[in-house]
């Protein structure tokens, strides 16, 4: 495998963060150096594309990375290869993201899933610089896991969606969750969504509701035990609106520990879980820059590595 930031100057690659919210758009020298980034808020397909169409015509990228909300097709093979599967964003249900892009721009495209994109950051330039296998977990509006393993992200018969393994709800827990697919999801019962429709106010809001935060940090920790006793990745970078409260990070660590009770035999966890589950190296930007360097692997074909 060759390095795929070798030969790479003067390059200008695009990088898209698609979210459902807002899109992150942003060209990025080969350097590593961002030259601009810009937010345009996630409408319809119509009115979206073309003002990002017209952005990356602007600074004439030579690629573009895409790190897209999912569920997404993301199989190259697959006629629909490309495509925003049954998403809870009905207006961008079976809108096929790549296509958009190549018949608009005539450039190499990378896809990934937005959290995949963000674990591809931060292993290459963030909190989780060389590891082989390192997940990227995001608590915000819903919950998603980029998954990064031995050396590559990880996908299979679709893509991992971490944000829907089922966990424990607790005794004192009422709320009926807010996934439509399932009662005990760790997004139905800890994204920002989900505390929002059960305690009735926004989690800022809330700060001085210690039991919102017990019960927000249990389920993060039930989630985070079970990706460690599947994946054992070396570093766990999470993030998203509802860990920028950073009290959590303790709280979840803890219970992390108690919920592992002493089964995984390693420091990283027993005594030095503080640098283990840790914040994004590349803090708001491991989205984008992810998608940059899906962009540089597209520009530089098969048998690459970033
Ligand atoms: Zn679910």
């Amino acid at each position: 495998m060759k390095q795929a930031y070798e030969d790479m100057s003067g390059k200008i690659i695009g990088g898209l963060e698609a979210g459902g919210t807002k899109m992150v758009c942003g060209i990025w020298d080969t350097a590593g150096v961002m030259q601009s980034r810009i937010l345009i808020p996630t409408t319809t397909p119509e009115e979206t594309i073309p003002h990002m169409i017209d952005y990356f015509k602007k600074w004439k990228i030579e690629a573009l990375g895409i790190g897209c909300f999912g569920p997404i097709d993301l199989n190259k093979k697959s006629p629909t290869y490309g495509t925003i599967m049954r998403s809870p964003k009905k207006e961008w249900s079976g809108f096929n993201i790549v296509r958009a892009f190549e018949d608009a721009l005539h450039v190499p495209i990378g896809l990934d899933t937005d959290v995949n994109g963000a674990a591809l950051g931060e292993v290459t330039m963030g909190a989780a610089k060389g590891c082989d296998t390192a997940l990227y977990i995001t608590i915000g509006t819903g919950v998603g896991v980029g998954v990064y393993c031995n050396g590559a992200l990880v996908h299979g018969l679709v893509h991992p969606e971490g944000g829907h393994i089922l966990i424990q709800k607790r005794t004192d827990d009422t709320f009926e969750g807010c996934c439509s697919r399932h009662p005990n999801c760790v997004e139905g019962l800890a994204s920002g969504v989900a505390i929002a429709k059960r305690w009735g106010k926004k989690a800022d809001q809330l700060a001085d509701q210690p039991l919102v935060w017990e019960m927000e940090a249990d389920y993060v920790a039930q989630a985070i035990a079970n990706y460690i006793l599947m994946y054992s990745p070396q570093k766990i970078v999470l993030w998203g609106g509802v860990m920028h409260r950073k009290e959590l990070f303790p709280m979840i660590r803890e219970r992390v520990q108690k919920l592992l009770n002493g089964y995984v035999c390693h420091p990283q966890i027993e005594t030095d879980i503080d640098h283990y589950i840790v914040t994004p190296g590349l803090g708001e930007n491991a989205g984008l820059t992810g998608a940059v360097l899906l962009g540089v692997l597209a520009l530089k074909g098969d048998g690459y590595v970033i």
